[in-house]
């Protein structure tokens, strides 16, 4: 038997996380559908600001991001002592589960949510703990029935990926309502800025108002800065100080943070980006459900499209049809979805070679 170093209980229970692809052989042109990222790109402001710090690359960035939480607070109107900033929000899940989960906890995600949730939990050797949804939206009463006095932690993405569809804030109220003081609520905001609905709010103001309800959100979707790797968190102060314990003293770097105070203060710039979803998501939505596919209702940037079990027309098939033709979509079997493909809103061009294909795919189908 070989012996070496081995990890805290549950981390070799964790399947690895499979990114969307991103490239497809042979296929002249290529439209990336898989990774729900802007088709308008960056503000070029930011990219301004990120090429403007390529010679000061020698320098530490300032390990508190002061400048960034500043900016954040002026255009959100938040308390900036209380915003911690992370290499991408995922950073900051994966310190929250740290900093509060272990051997013996519980932490609940709804059944098709986000699935850096349970890899997070895992980490942590904690449970994680799965809410059944109904029809693909995360569901209060379903929540709350998987409470526990182990329960530490509950992760709600506020739209959700991959479904798209959202909790109003009067169920997210509820949702707190319900929980023990002791247990954190955290709300994945990745897509709030795309989201038009009166009843739908991020969370900022049950954070101002209670100890356990942390709000986190990106810079990778609106603001078109995936690759940058930045997020950040509206926490209480007490949860603002434990990520601060914990966090990389320069966990988000110098670049990041002149490019995200320039993005955020280019409103104009994710404007357009919101204008841009509000045209093509209500089409594609349209267009897709006219040509006979059903499509989960969406408040983010990005479409469930759901195939039926016949050979021939499966999610599989669909994908595999779409791809040869340089359109690469999301395949969904990790979220328990294999009848699903995921559809990230893109650019005009692309989203009308989604639909002339999907109709050609139907029809050869049929
Ligand atoms: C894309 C996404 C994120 C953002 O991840 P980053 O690390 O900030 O790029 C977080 N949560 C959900 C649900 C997402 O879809």
């Amino acid at each position: 038997m070989l012996t070496g170093p081995v990890p805290q209980p549950g981390i070799l229970d964790i399947a690895p996380y499979v990114p969307g692809k991103s490239s497809v052989e042979g296929a002249a042109r290529v439209h990336k559908l898989s990774s729900n990222e802007s088709p308008l790109g960056p503000s070029p402001a930011a990219a301004a600001a990120h090429r403007s710090l390529a010679d000061q690359l020698h320098l530490y960035p300032d390990g508190s991001a002061v400048g960034l939480r500043l900016a954040l607070a002026a255009r959100y109107g938040l308390n900036a002592a209380n915003i911690v900033c992370g290499a991408g929000s995922d950073e900051l899940l994966s310190l929250l589960a740290r900093a509060y989960l272990g051997p013996g906890d519980e932490a609940i995600y709804s059944q098709f949510g986000f699935l850096l949730y349970p890899i997070a939990i895992k980490t942590s050797s904690a449970k994680p703990v799965v809410a059944p949804e109904i029809e693909h939206t995360a569901n209060v009463d379903e929540i709350i029935k998987c409470v526990s006095k182990r329960t530490r932690m509950v992760f709600l993405a506020n739209p959700n990926n991959p479904t798209g569809t959202y909790m109003a804030i009067d169920e997210v109220r509820r949702l707190h309502a319900a929980l023990p003081e002791e247990c954190l609520l955290v709300l994945d905001a990745a897509y709030a800025e795309y989201v038009r609905r009166n009843d739908y709010e991020a969370g900022i103001e049950l954070v101002a108002t209670t100890p356990n309800v942390v709000m986190t959100r990106t810079f990778s979707k609106a603001y078109g800065l995936a690759g940058l790797r930045l997020g950040w968190a509206y926490c209480p102060p007490a949860v603002a100080d434990t990520l601060n314990r914990i966090r990389g003293p320069f966990n988000v770097s110098l670049p990041a943070i002149a490019a995200g105070i320039a993005a955020v203060e280019d409103t104009d710039h994710l404007q357009d980006a919101i204008t841009h979803n509000d045209t093509w998501l209500p089409w594609l939505e349209c267009e897709l459900t006219a040509l006979g596919l059903d499509v989960t209702p969406s408040v983010g940037n990005f479409l469930l499209v759901h195939f039926g079990n016949e050979p021939g027309c499966t999610a599989y098939d669909a994908d595999a049809f779409l791809s040869a033709r340089g359109l690469i979509l999301r395949r969904l079997d990790a979220y328990g979805l294999p009848d699903a493909l995921r559809l990230s809103i893109g650019a005009e061009e692309a989203n009308k070679a989604v639909l002339a294909a999907l109709k050609e795919f139907l029809q050869k189908a049929a």
